[in-house]
């Protein structure tokens, strides 16, 4: 079996965050690190290790989850002020917990290109 994430305890209840919404399918909560002013993560509740895995996933899943994420920073409040999405994959992405999750940035003006 493979070794268990941060996340995976995250879903399991056993590592406590500062939750901003659950459903069924998706759990979003702040990051402990935060880049910006909101700064939450979104992860699906099926496991999927990386954006690369998406590939093989059912598309509605993966469509609930980018879904969810529009839903949740809208209810954040950053839908008119604009806000990005950051998805890191693997080594050069900088990826550090594997199992895939979004970021939600926003609540400042942002930089282009990033790091
Ligand atoms: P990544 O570098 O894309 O894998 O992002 C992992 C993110 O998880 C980082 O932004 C961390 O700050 C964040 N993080 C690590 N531990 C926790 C935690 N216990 N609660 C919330 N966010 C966390």
């Amino acid at each position: 079996m493979s070794e268990l994430t941060l996340f995976d305890r995250v879903i399991a209840g056993e590592i406590p965050v500062d939750k901003v919404y659950e459903d069924e399918h998706i759990l979003a909560f702040r990051d402990i690190n935060p880049q910006a002013p909101v700064h939450v993560l979104v992860i699906p509740k099926q496991k999927v290790r990386r954006f690369a895995e998406l590939s093989e996933q059912d598309p509605l899943m993966v469509g609930r989850l980018f879904q969810g994420a529009a839903h949740v920073a809208h209810e954040l409040g950053l839908t008119e002020s604009g806000y990005r999405i950051v998805v890191n994959n693997g080594e050069h992405g900088q990826q550090t917990v594997e199992y895939i999750h979004l970021h939600i940035l926003g609540g400042r003006q942002l930089n282009w290109p990033p790091g």
